[in-house]
């Protein structure tokens, strides 16, 4: 009981995120989304055969912004929306995303990294472990929050606790519907996610989570999903304001129940969409690097425009530095190389 209140009252605004249960559920409901290929490929990166391939590194992230040589990511586990809940919910990217970075900034910067042929195994995999944890954090629409430091600043009463509620929402509601925060809650909780995903509740709005989802386009893709997070602290988190929880004898039983469904579903959106923003890295970096060999074959110089993998210097490739752009083979390019392969005909 007494680690309880400790830990309730030390989480901060970005340390905790989805707790490790919520974070792991995430993991688990993308693992069973991810194409055979995709999950193999994550494997090797990732240096893990074992079925919680995914699960294993999904709180990677909280762990590491909590040592001295990982606290220049704690910025990155949110994006502080300026916006005025209840009132008023918006996202803003040019806004609210600091000059320190932020949860869309850094799902760009790694979704680049984690299929940039230019980075040590190391670092791929240190991406993939970042991808995989803000993928889960920017689902919990206190992630997509300014006030109150993410509502770490609102006082409430959980269950006989004195705690916050973004404490609350992050951990404490999730680790109440389940019954504990173990790997194996966290499997079986997505094995439910999951069946809901494919043949319950969920099948019907799966589509609308991955609607226009493009990896080369992330900024615009994150800033969807943190909007989408984002409007239910005005709706689901505090439609009466901070104040009304801050009032309440215990959000237990009454919030809890309110909002509880709508944890579930952030769990299970993060988990497909997770699922999918992978199967897409793949797919467009397999085809990219497809079309490189077929122009290199082809032998055509003007049409040559080879990826330099190796013209990164040392220094640019810790974790909190966006790469240089690889050299690309431009749109018209593509599209001439796309034309020729297969086809005899050369100009
Ligand atoms: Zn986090």
């Amino acid at each position: 009981m007494a680690s309880y209140i400790v830990l309730g009252l030390a989480s901060l605004h970005g340390v905790r995120a989805w707790g490790v249960l919520g974070h792991a559920t995430v993991a688990y409901v993308a693992q069973n989304f991810v194409t055979a290929e995709v999950a193999t490929w994550a494997k090797g990166v990732l240096g893990d055969t074992s079925t919680s391939y995914l699960a294993n590194i999904a709180s990677w992230a909280d762990t590491y912004r909590a040592t001295t040589a990982g606290a220049w990511s704690a910025p990155l586990h949110f994006i502080d929306a300026e916006d005025n809940p209840p009132t008023t919910c918006n996202v803003n990217y040019a806004r609210d995303c600091g000059a320190t970075g932020c949860v869309v900034s850094a799902l760009a910067n790694y979704t680049q990294r984690v299929g940039d042929g230019r980075l040590s195994a190391a670092n791929t995999a240190e991406a993939l472990r970042f991808l995989v944890h803000f993928v889960g954090d920017i689902t919990q629409p206190l992630h997509d929050e300014a006030y109150e430091l993410g509502a770490n600043g609102v006082t409430v009463h959980f269950n006989g606790f004195t705690d916050n509620l973004h404490s609350d929402w992050d951990t404490y509601m999730p680790e109440q519907l389940i019954g504990g925060d173990t790997l194996a809650d966290a499997l079986s909780w997505a094995t439910t996610l999951t069946a809901d995903i494919n043949t319950g509740a969920y099948k019907s709005l799966k589509a609308g989570w991955i609607a226009g989802d493009t990896p080369t386009d992330t900024v615009t893709t994150a800033t969807r999903w943190a909007s989408d997070a984002n409007a239910l602290v005005c709706t689901v988190v505090m439609p009466n304001g901070a104040a009304a929880l801050t009032a309440m004898t215990d959000l237990y039983p009454t919030y809890y129940d309110g909002v509880i469904g709508t944890i579930e579903l952030q769990i299970a959106k993060g988990g497909y969409r997770l699922a999918n923003w992978l199967n897409l890295i793949y797919t467009s970096e397999v085809v990219r690097r497809e079309l490189v060999d077929a122009v290199e074959k082809r032998g055509d110089s003007r049409a040559l425009v080879p990826l330099e993998r190796s013209v990164v210097p040392e220094s640019e490739l810790d974790g909190h530095k966006f790469l240089p752009a690889p050299r690309e083979l431009s749109k018209a390019k593509l599209a001439r190389a796309a034309v020729g392969y297969g086809c005899n005909h050369q100009h």
